[in-house]
């Protein structure tokens, strides 16, 4: 995915990629694919070009607005729970900020939609799409708090944004057998919640306690 003019930049050099990479192996992440696409993945395209020299490291990082690109631990986790069970085709993603979580699954599964509250993140990360030749996304200025009724149902909702309580919306859009990852709660107490639609209704576990930035209502 790379080309040539990103290539020979230091911060991007392969030992950096490859020290991210085995932090995420340390912390519990095995899926292969999900390693190697994020090992593959440029995120320093992702951060404002000020902070690139860190776009390497597992953290997260200021993109604008009060908002932050995930910690590249946290993208791992998320991205193995929703393939844990095989490979969805149709994803939502609320929350596209940088476009990054984005990028990583489309790599991944046939078809992402991802949704942004925020007009600005939407016009940059909609750029890095076209970049990059993902055309396998579809993003939209939206309140994610209702879906995306339009391409219903997911086979996985991912949020990257964290509402004090799930939003029936996201339940409802979900395919059988569907998953839908979430943090759910307030600030500095999340509990990242795995939500599988059954034919009886929902199951849900708790995989991690998580600090995301609050999912806010409206438009902006
Ligand atoms: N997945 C992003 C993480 C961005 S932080 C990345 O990889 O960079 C979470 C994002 O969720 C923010 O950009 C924030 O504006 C957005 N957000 C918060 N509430 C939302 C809502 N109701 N609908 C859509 N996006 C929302």
């Amino acid at each position: 995915m790379m080309n040539q003019q990103h290539r020979g930049i230091g911060m991007t050099s392969q030992r950096t990629r490859d020290r991210l990479i085995q932090r995420l192996q340390e912390g519990g992440i095995s899926n292969r694919a999900v390693l190697e696409v994020i090992r593959n993945t440029p995120r320093h395209l992702f951060v404002d070009e000020a902070l690139a020299s860190r776009a390497y490291d597992d953290t997260a990082l200021p993109i604008g607005h009060g908002q932050t690109i995930s910690q590249p631990f946290v993208v791992a986790l998320m991205t193995q729970a929703l393939l844990r069970d095989g490979v969805p085709q149709r994803v939502l993603e609320i929350g596209t900020g940088s476009g990054y979580q984005a990028a990583v699954l489309a790599q991944l599964v046939k078809e992402v939609y991802t949704v942004e509250r925020i007009e600005a993140l939407i016009i940059s990360a909609r750029r890095r799409f076209m970049d990059l030749r993902l055309r396998n996304i579809r993003i939209k200025h939206s309140d994610g708090t209702a879906g995306w009724p339009e391409y219903a149902p997911y086979d996985a909702i991912i949020a990257t944004a964290a509402p004090e309580g799930v939003p029936m919306p996201l339940l409802q859009q979900l395919a059988p057998g569907g998953r839908l990852v979430i943090p759910v709660g307030g600030s500095g107490a999340q509990s990242l919640l795995l939500i599988t639609r059954t034919a009886e209704g929902y199951t849900d576990e708790v995989m991690d306690q998580v600090s995301f930035v609050p999912m806010r209502t409206g438009m902006q």
